[in-house]
């Protein structure tokens, strides 16, 4: 949806407005639909798992994605469609920018850092979003903003959130730990009525983690999780700015920005 608007000269999507980056040049990949987390919140389908036979190696990934994104943006081609601007369109065709995540968790990847290497060396800058459960991987990879979510603010929350295949809640800890030293931002969705209590915890994960940002965002309704959680578990944008302003209340976080239409906040580190 983003990518359109941007392609027709519209808006663009609230990465945009955060740190800059242009929806229309923006994959969004995973280098694995394999996942250790069976989180409710989560839009993909556990119920039809893909069994992965083989793992691609970096080079092969990086062929297939440029292959890939020209096919996905055909139909927004500016001679078939008015609506789109010839300068976006020829943009489009360049990508400057991945976004690893989508569907799966990228550290399962066994090759992750050297496929963030090699987009690096290709010009592109990476976003890569994990969910902390593989602390060892995420120490190797080096991505221009690395994300890490926290879905829960104790570990007992956690497990009724994201239902993990083993105990990872003191890996994410571990995860967090890591964030101080980089450009980072720690995810939270926010679900009503689910984990959004105790707003103190999370501040005192978030100040341990030193992460350059926070993003609370709030739940969205859609794909797969319609089967797990209800449409009153999705909190409205005020909802999402109160929880974030509690956190901030009580951390060396403050809110820096916001957008209303995808109902997220950023916080800022101010110390
Ligand atoms: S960690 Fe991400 S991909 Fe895995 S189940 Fe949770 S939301 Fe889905």
């Amino acid at each position: 949806m983003w990518c359109k608007r941007a392609l027709s000269g519209g808006d663009m999507c609230y990465k945009h407005q955060f740190y800059g980056i242009a929806s229309h040049r923006c994959v969004q990949m995973t280098p694995t639909l394999r996942c250790n987390q069976r989180c409710r919140f989560c839009w993909r389908s556990f119920e039809h798992e893909v069994v992965e036979e083989e793992e691609c190696p970096p080079e092969t990934i990086l062929a297939g994605m440029h292959k890939l994104q020209k096919k996905a943006l055909a139909g927004y081609n500016a001679v078939l469609d008015n609506t789109v601007t010839e300068e976006r369109w020829r943009e489009a065709l360049e990508p400057r920018h991945v976004a690893i995540s989508l569907s799966g968790e990228p550290t399962l990847y066994s090759q992750l850092p050297d496929l963030i290497d090699l987009f690096k060396r290709n010009g592109y800058t990476t976003f890569l979003v994990s969910n902390g459960t593989n602390p060892e991987m995420l120490a190797r990879c080096h991505p221009y903003q690395m994300y890490v979510s926290l879905d829960a603010p104790d570990a007992a929350t956690y497990h009724d959130i994201c239902r993990p295949l083993g105990d990872y809640w003191e890996r994410i800890k571990e995860s967090l730990a890591l964030l101080g030293s980089r450009r980072s931002v720690v995810r939270i969705t926010l679900i009503e009525g689910l984990n959004d209590i105790a707003p103190e915890k999370y501040a005192g994960l978030l100040q341990d983690s030193a992460s350059t940002f926070v993003e609370v965002k709030g739940y969205m309704y859609l794909g797969y999780s319609r089967y797990r959680l209800k449409r009153e578990n999705m909190p409205e944008h005020e909802q999402v700015r109160d929880f974030a302003e509690k956190i901030a209340a009580v951390c060396d976080y403050r809110v820096v920005d916001e957008n209303r239409l995808s109902r997220v906040v950023c916080l800022g580190r101010v110390t």
